[in-house]
């Protein structure tokens, strides 16, 4: 059997295996020391590309444009990038097996890959309907969004159906970012989703309220309360028609489903200590086993600031996960330390002419503040939440940088609030005093 070894091994080919990969580059690196394996064909690139610009009918994003670390405003690595470092970029790559005692892992092609020191950065995959058994889920054109290879298959789709009809199924992140590039494609959009707003998990009623008028506005359909429960197809086994559960059957050309997410933890499993569905690392992102680092959406680390263990499936938490963990494995081998990782969660999302960044911690009372009428021309609003008298979240839609930087200053500081009345009267003002 083909055996490498290395000093380093990157298991994972996304956005925090790149950012690792680079922080590897600026610590120092010798070739041949370091090598990223990745099933993906590509090398690492900005994942959030994928429901955006990717999807553009008009100048898409393509690759190299949006290899890592563009997402951020840094340097673009292109393959090259990766030969000059001495840095081998083992892709279309699939690891089957990891012996982490043995410290070795096994791709599917059967060759065999040691190292010395181990970073995870597996990502997540999707939920498919077809695990609950859903009756004729595996049709053809429902779509699942996860790698760029799903994107292509998804384009494509798209052509062939023009101006045809697209059932979203789903209403959390993807859910609303390929609703608007559906719709931007011209389809004639229907989302369907069980919850009473979309994107539950972080928005409130009140900012929920802003996109689904907004989508309305723009054409699409919003069902809410009800779960896809079947599909049916025509003789070459094509989607046609999606069976909600109130009993209405929806015309579809396209369906694409974005239903969750699940941490790539399989192969570690009874291996290494997990926690809340991820792999528990300590704020180096060690994990249990010595010389094992895991980065990125499958790890559950110290969030040091709520002083609680979680999960964060968000590109800013993968880049700067993979560039501690990194920090971390250079300062041990020079008998050094460094601070634990103190994060301060941020999402943010963009689908039509819209932009929403968020800060925080989304629990306590909330305040909703400034204009959220789905007509204004430039809406512009936002949201505080507020846990033990104190701003702990913020959220803006349409903020220019500097706004958006202040509230993420406010939800580090977290600065005290007399009254919520008066809070949601200063609204942006209060951010930008702090
Ligand atoms: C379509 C889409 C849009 C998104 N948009 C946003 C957004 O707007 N804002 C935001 O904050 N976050 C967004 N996210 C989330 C963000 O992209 C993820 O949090 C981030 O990519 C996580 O990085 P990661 O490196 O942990 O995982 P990933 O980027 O998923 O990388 C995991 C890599 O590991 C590889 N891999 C897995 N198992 C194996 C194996 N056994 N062998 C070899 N290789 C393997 C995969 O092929 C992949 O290359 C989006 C995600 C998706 C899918």
């Amino acid at each position: 059997m083909a055996e490498k070894s290395f000093k380093y091994v990157i298991l994972g080919g996304g956005v925090a295996a790149g950012y690792a990969a680079r922080e590897f580059a600026k610590q120092g690196v010798q070739p041949g020391e370091l090598a990223l394996i990745s099933k993906e064909a590509v090398a690492p690139y900005e994942r959030p590309a994928l429901s955006k610009a990717y999807l553009f009918p008009e100048s898409p994003a393509r690759l190299p444009g949006f290899h890592v670390c563009v997402g951020s405003g840094g340097e673009r690595l292109l393959p090259d990038w990766y030969k000059e470092k001495g840095i081998e970029l083992i892709l279309s790559t699939e690891i089957v097996k990891a012996d982490l005692p043995g410290k070795t892992l096994i791709s599917a092609d059967g060759k065999s890959f040691k190292y010395q020191i181990l970073i995870i950065a597996t990502g997540s995959t999707v939920i498919k309907l077809s695990d609950f058994g859903v009756q004729g889920a595996d049709a053809k054109n429902i779509f699942y969004l996860r790698e760029i290879d799903d994107a292509d298959k998804l384009n494509e789709a798209i052509k062939e159906k023009k101006n045809g009809k697209a059932v979203i199924v789903g209403g959390g992140y993807i859910g609303l970012e390929l609703g608007a590039a559906l719709r931007i494609n011209n389809l004639d959009v229907t989302m369907v989703y069980p919850e009473p707003w979309c994107m539950p998990r972080l928005f409130t009623s009140g900012i929920a309220a802003f996109y689904e008028g907004y989508y309305a506005n723009k054409g699409i359909k919003i069902i809410k309360g009800t779960v896809a429960v079947g599909f049916s197809t025509n003789s070459e086994g094509e989607v046609t028609e999606v069976k909600l559960k109130d009993g209405n059957v929806l015309g579809a050309d396209i369906v694409v489903v974005g239903v969750g997410g699940r941490p790539l933890t399989t192969l570690f499993k009874g291996q290494v200590e997990e926690e809340k569905g991820g792999i528990k690392t300590d704020g180096f992102f060690k994990t249990s086993v010595p010389d094992v680092y895991a980065v990125g959406d499958v790890v559950t680390f110290p969030l040091k600031l709520y002083n609680e263990d979680r999960r964060v499936e968000h590109v800013d938490h993968a880049r700067k996960s993979a560039e501690q963990a990194v920090k971390a494995i250079k300062a041990s081998e020079e008998g050094k330390s460094i601070d634990a990782y103190d994060y301060l969660p941020y999402f943010y999302s963009r689908a039509f002419d819209l932009s929403w960044q968020f800060y925080g911690d989304n629990v306590g009372d909330t305040v909703l503040f400034g204009d959220s009428n789905p007509a204004s021309p430039k809406a512009k609003f936002g949201s505080y939440w507020i846990k033990d008298g104190k701003v702990v979240g913020a959220f803006l839609e349409g903020g220019t940088p500097e706004e958006n930087k202040a509230i993420a200053n406010v939800a580090r500081v977290q600065p005290p609030v007399e009254s919520l009345d008066q809070l949601a009267k200063e609204g942006l003002s209060f951010a930008s005093k702090i």
